[in-house]
């Protein structure tokens, strides 16, 4: 019978060895790998828990992490703005990640905007949005991307395909919603974005073959508008009473979909193999010129 669950590590023990020995070539020709940045916030335990899980994966595959702390209550623009500019200028430094959510007194939007395109490793920079609209993106959203993946380890178990599909994406967010509705056009899904204003949520997912949510509210898609056979990617992490669950009731689902991701252990570890491969990316063009 075929595996129902889209576990990461199925994704993470596939993709590492292959990174890995890209990492390794790189180091032999160039004399040196890939160094990641990443500035997070050390009042907030979903960054910390994050940022060690990316810390870890790094060193597992030969990218040298380095990371600043800064305080998410009261951190200020000057700041953020300063170490990311000392990262742009420091050619020892190829990505650069800062953790989202940011704290209020921060502006997502003029954060991404400093970034030297060419190590934004999250790919939120406008030029690195901008060539996704093209379908020519160098540096992909990770979570996005992540996302892509996991549907296309369901196509491989299946043996289908993405053209023509009904593909629904619930969550309309610069860093996931967005980018993964892109995504999904490229691959000649039909591709409906859903979103706070969006009338009769429920038919347009009963309608969805391929259906993505990335909202961050619990169980906030009932297993029982899940189409029979479809793909489900549940992307988001909420802490329901000590205990991490999606935005999608995952054992009613389970009785209705033909693959789907568990929460933990489905979108969050791709996502940070997605940042350690696109740091890679950014390496190779950093050493382009
Ligand atoms: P945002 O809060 O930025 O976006 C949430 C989106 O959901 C918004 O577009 C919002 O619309 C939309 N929304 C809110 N309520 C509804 C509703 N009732 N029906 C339909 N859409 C709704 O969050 P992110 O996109 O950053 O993250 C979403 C979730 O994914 C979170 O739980 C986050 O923790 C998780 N996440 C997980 C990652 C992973 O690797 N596993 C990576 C990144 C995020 P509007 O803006 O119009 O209000």
């Amino acid at each position: 019978m075929t595996e129902q669950l889209l576990r990461a590590a199925d994704i993470v023990d596939r993709l590492e060895p292959q990174l890995k020995r890209d990492i390794d070539q790189l180091r032999a020709q160039h004399g040196k790998g890939p160094h990641l940045r990443i500035l997070y916030f050390t009042d907030h335990s979903p960054s910390i828990l994050f940022k060690n899980a990316q810390e870890k994966v790094a060193r597992r595959l030969g990218i040298t992490p380095g990371t600043q702390g800064c305080d998410w209550g009261h951190v200020t623009r000057e700041e953020v703005k300063r170490v990311i500019t000392q990262w742009n200028r420091d050619p020892a430094v190829h990505g650069i990640f800062v953790h989202q959510p940011l704290p209020p007194q921060l502006d997502a939007q003029e954060i991404s905007t400093l970034i030297d395109p060419q190590k934004d490793v999250e790919g939120i920079h406008p030029q690195n949005s901008a060539r996704r609209f093209f379908a020519k993106a160098r540096i992909g959203s990770c979570t996005a991307l992540a996302v892509m993946e996991l549907i296309d380890e369901a196509l491989r178990r299946s043996g289908g395909t993405l053209e023509g599909k009904e593909a629904v994406v619930v969550g309309h967010s610069e860093i996931v919603g967005r980018p993964v509705g892109m995504l999904l056009l490229d691959r000649l899904a039909t591709t409906t974005v859903c979103h706070v204003a969006t009338k009769a949520l429920q038919q347009h997912v009963e309608r969805a073959d391929v259906l993505v949510v990335a909202v961050g509210q619990p169980e906030l898609i009932k297993g029982a508008w899940i189409k029979p056979g479809a793909v489900v990617i549940d992307v988001g992490i909420n802490v329901v009473g000590g205990k991490v669950v999606g935005d999608v009731e995952f054992e009613a689902a389970r009785a209705r979909a033909a693959f789907l991701t568990p929460v933990p252990g489905g979108v969050g570890p791709v996502t940070v193999m997605m940042v350690m491969k696109n740091t890679v990316e950014a390496f190779k063009l950093q050493q382009k010129g």
